[in-house]
């Protein structure tokens, strides 16, 4: 009942603030404006009133449709904490074989076939996934490292991926808990923006990926296309290669 809704409330935003200014890419829907998140602080533009899809998530589904459009044979996907806008769109899609993988802690719903992982003990072998796709779950971890060399481990070796984390870039150098530090809820927010986040990511975060065997590039989508679909101009992409 509580689903239904909100979704008659969400369909209902979608229509108070239709457009044509900005489109959203996961549900297709057309806006004057986007929902204001956090002030819309950092380059943020909002979410979308429909779907709810964030900057990110929308630039991930124009990257991932363009990239899926151009196989030409099926692949693995790895997909870690799955965004919803996303999990409809892969896990239906023809072109790639999809796992979906997420640690299950009670008081939130997953689909049924979104596997229970352990970031630091995928359960999978050696070199099963074509691509693997990470967004803003790193910054949970303390172990990172092991957490990358696990990603790193799962992709075959030519194979390719996005692992984003929330990153400062005046910061040159990580900021995060350490192994023996044990803050609260509270100190965390204080410290890295978020109850349950044990780092901000400075500019090292690529030096980890490298050092964790991947070869790293920023994505940017054009100006045009981030105005068009309401994208984060300070939020590349994080793409990841394996050699
Ligand atoms: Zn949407």
């Amino acid at each position: 009942m509580k689903a239904i809704l909100r979704k008659i409330y969400h369909f209902v935003l979608a229509l108070i603030y239709c457009g044509d200014k900005y489109e959203c890419p996961c549900c297709g829907r057309k806006f004057r404006k986007l929902r204001v998140i956090n002030n819309n602080k950092n380059g943020r533009k909002g979410a979308c009133w429909y779907c709810g899809s964030y900057e990110r998530t929308r630039s991930y589904k124009l990257y991932l449709a363009d990239f899926i459009s151009h196989l030409d044979h099926k692949i693995k996907f790895l997909h870690i904490a799955p965004e919803e806008q996303l999990f409809q769109f892969l896990s239906n899609n023809g072109s790639i074989d999809y796992t979906a993988g997420d640690k299950r802690m009670e008081g939130y719903h997953y689909p049924k076939s979104v596997v229970d992982v352990d970031i630091l003990h995928l359960p999978f072998e050696d070199s099963s996934f074509d691509f693997v796709m990470c967004s803003h779950v790193l910054e949970h971890i303390k172990d990172d490292k092991t957490a990358i060399a696990e990603l790193n481990r799962v992709l075959k070796s030519g194979g390719m991926g996005i692992i984003q984390v929330p990153l400062d870039d005046k910061l040159d150098i990580t900021d995060e808990e350490g192994f023996d530090e044990n803050l609260t809820p509270a100190q965390r927010l204080a410290r890295f923006g978020q109850f349950d986040h044990v780092k901000m990511y400075g500019k090292d975060f690529f030096d980890r990926l490298r050092q964790g065997g991947f070869e790293v590039e920023q994505f940017v989508f054009p100006h045009s296309v981030r105005e068009r679909y309401g994208l984060n101009d300070d939020e590349p992409i994080t793409v990841v290669y394996k050699h």
